[in-house]
This record gives C-alpha cells, sequence and structure tokens, in this order.
C-alpha cells in the first residue's frame, strides 16, 4: 500500500500540482492551501466549498498530519499555555502559548520529537533524539493552539523541544508556510529560529535569505566553558560559530540574538561578562540574559537578581544590547515536562527541565 501524501506539508504551489495527478485544476489545489495552511483544517470533510466526490477521494489517498491536545497547563497569571501534544504516531511534543500586555501573542514550536544535542543545562537533551518532525507537524502546532485559545498568533518562536536546524528544511519548509499569505501570513521579523550552534546550517539559512530572526544559544564565553554545557561546541568552536553569525547578519541585515543562561557560580561571573562583551563586541548582535530556572535533577542554581544586573551592567557598558528575559510561566514548565514523560510511549522517562520560555521576537 502506498503512503498517504501528508498535504500539511505542501506549499501552495505543490498543492497545485498534486491535484493535477487528481485530474483537478489549480483553483482546487489553491483552496485546499487556504484550507489546510489558512484555517488549519483537522479534517478534509470540513472543506465545505470542495465538493464532495473530491473529499471522498481526498480522504482516500492523502492525509493531514494533525496533532491533538494531550493536556494543556495555564500558568496563574494566565498570560502562559504549556501544551502536550500527540502526533499521529503517538510521540509527544511540548508548545507554548505566550500572551503579551501588548497584545502580542507568541507561539513557541517543536522542531524535533526529543534532542540529540545534549545540552548539560537541559534534560530534554536527556531523553536523546526521537525523530524529526515533518513541516505539517510544526505549522500544526501554530493551528491546534489558535484553535485552542480562539486567538491569532503574531510571533512564532523555533525554541521548543529539539534543534531546528538539525532538522533545516521542515523548519524552513515550515517558516514558509507559516509566512504565506495563504498560511497565518505571520510577518518574518516575527519569527525567530533558534539553534545550538550549527555553523554549516546557518550558513545555509543565511543563503536562503528568509529574513526570520536567528538566536543562537551561546551560555559561555570560552570553548572550554562551552563545550562542557553545549557538546556540539567542541565540533564547532565559539569562533567559528561567531564567524558564521556574522555572516548571517551580513547576508541578511537582521541583528542576531544570542542567548545565555545564567548559571551560578558556572557562567555569571563578572569576567565571564566581560570576555562575553569582547567575543560580541562590533557584532550586529542583541544579548538575552536567561537566569536559570532550577530543576531538582540538574546540578545547576539559579544567580541572584543583583547578580544578574551586574552581569547586563557589564556587558552593556561594552556597547553590546542586553535584554533579561521575563520569567513567564515558571510554575507550570516543571509540571509539563513531567507530563510528556508520562505520555511518550516506548521511550525511557526521564525528568525533562522546564523548557526556556521565550521572549516574543522582536
Ligand atoms: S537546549 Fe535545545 S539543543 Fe540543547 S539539548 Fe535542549 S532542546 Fe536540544
Amino acid at each position: 500500500m502506498t503512503e498517504r501524501a501528508d498535504l500539511r506539508s505542501l506549499y501552495q504551489e505543490e498543492l497545485v500540482s498534486w491535484v493535477a495527478g487528481l485530474n483537478e485544476p489549480p483553483y482546487r489545489g489553491r483552496q485546499l492551501a487556504r484550507w489546510v495552511h489558512g484555517r488549519g483544517a483537522r479534517s478534509f470533510e470540513g472543506m465545505t466549498d470542495l465538493p464532495a466526490s473530491l473529499r471522498r477521494r481526498l480522504a482516500e489517498v492523502a492525509r493531514l498530519a494533525t496533532l491533538r491536545v494531550v493536556r494543556r497547563t495555564t500558568s496563574a497569571d494566565g498570560s502562559t499555555t504549556k501544551y502536550l501534544l500527540a502526533c499521529e504516531d503517538g510521540s509527544t511534543v511540548e508548545s507554548v502559548w505566550m500572551r503579551y500586555a501588548d497584545g502580542r501573542r507568541s507561539a513557541c514550536v517543536s522542531t524535533q520529537v526529543g534532542c540529540g544535542m545534549g545540552c548539560t543545562f537541559c534534560a530534554t537533551g536527556l531523553s536523546g533524539l526521537g525523530r524529526n518532525l515533518a513541516a505539517g507537524e510544526i505549522t500544526d502546532q501554530v493551528h491546534v493552539m489558535q484553535h485552542d485559545q480562539g486567538e491569532r498568533v503574531t510571533h512564532v518562536v523555533f525554541m521548543g523541544m529539539g534543534e531546528p536546524l538539525a532538522n533545516l528544511e521542515a523548519t524552513v519548509r515550515a517558516v514558509r508556510l507559516l509566512n504565506a499569505p495563504y498560511g497565518l501570513g505571520v510577518g518574518i521579523r516575527r519569527i525567530t529560529v533558534s539553534t545550538v550552534g550549527l555553523v554549516p546550517q546557518i550558513r545555509r539559512l543565511a543563503q536562503l535569505r528568509l529574513g526570520c530572526t536567528l538566536a543562537v544559544s551561546l551560555h559561555a564565553p570560552d570553548d572550554e566553558l562551552r563545550s562542557r554545557l553545549v557538546p556540539i561546541n567542541r565540533r564547532y568552536p565559539i569562533s567559528s560559530l561567531l564567524e558564521a553569525c556574522r555572516e548571517y547578519a551580513a547576508v541578511t541585515g537582521r541583528r542576531v540574538t544570542f542567548e545565555y543562561v545564567l548559571l551560578e557560580g558556572v557562567n555569571d561571573t563578572p569576567d565571564h561578562a566581560r570576555r562575553l562583551a569582547e567575543r560580541l563586541h562590533g557584532l550586529l548582535a542583541h544579548l538575552n540574559l536567561i537566569p536559570w530556572n532550577p530543576v531538582p535533577s540538574l546540578p545547576y542554581r539559579r544567580p541572584g537578581p543583583e547578580r544578574v544586573r551586574q552581569f547586563a551592567r557589564i556587558v552593556r557598558a561594552q556597547g553590546v544590547p542586553v535584554t533579561v528575559r521575563v520569567e513567564r510561566g515558571v510554575d507550570i514548565l516543571a509540571a509539563c515536562g513531567q507530563l510528556r514523560e508520562a505520555h511518550t510511549p516506548g521511550r525511557k522517562p526521564v525528568q525533562l527541565a522546564p523548557r526556556l520560555v521565550p521572549a516574543a521576537a522582536p
């Protein structure tokens, strides 16, 4: 039996040629694109402006990779909702919906089931990589949350589970689908793709000139420390990473955001701040400091507020723009990590770290 095509991962032009194979005119492909990517349709049956015969045929030969809500947890202040979503094969991913006082509504999406990067401060990495998500499974996270929240997304950040650039093709496809006028039309500058520092993929992303914001997880000013926190640094040391970031900024004209998780006594001293500022000086960059949210099973501590302010002051004094990430939904994150543990079949249970709730893209 041939595999049914997943229409949720196809661009409009691909849908047009795909329906041509069913002897349908191009406008049927465009109608499909609006249903699938614009409205996030859950089934072919609900596509009421398509003839019933075509809907039946579609259900026979195609499918829509569709996620379902397993659990949702909302923070005490109501601003943040974390979702545990199940894919058709039973794999689960986590996604976050954040509402801001200024009206922004940001969706944080996962790109992989688990993650193979093994960053030592992130228990998602401890579970290892399950599989890559298809583009449609990435975009559907946004549709599911929109439907559930009853409002439209304004920003999308690729900062959930997984390393987006290790799943580059699906990530790029998802960015384009979310940005497309027949899709959700999210402004490209309102889409942020994060990476732990895969240098060749950063270069490829630059060449694609998507125009989205790139966020790079840096977390240390020197290779010795960064290799301990972020093992991929052994393959792509800081100098090559920053070179690729410089290239990204030059090619795209976009400022690169550097994420820096502050771990008490590990990477948060004034000396770390000074050396970090030296590294970033002269780059078209912005530094986002993230005080660590403690997890009992991991050997790190969160620095106090004065330590965080001091770190920010030192870097800012060197001319690097700095923000400190506002805590959002911290009260629900660890619990949600546990939910995923409970609902992922066939995977070794681990205690998941609270994911870093990202700031919305500028
Ligand atoms: S921090 Fe990101 S890249 Fe590193 S292990 Fe966690 S999910 Fe993977």
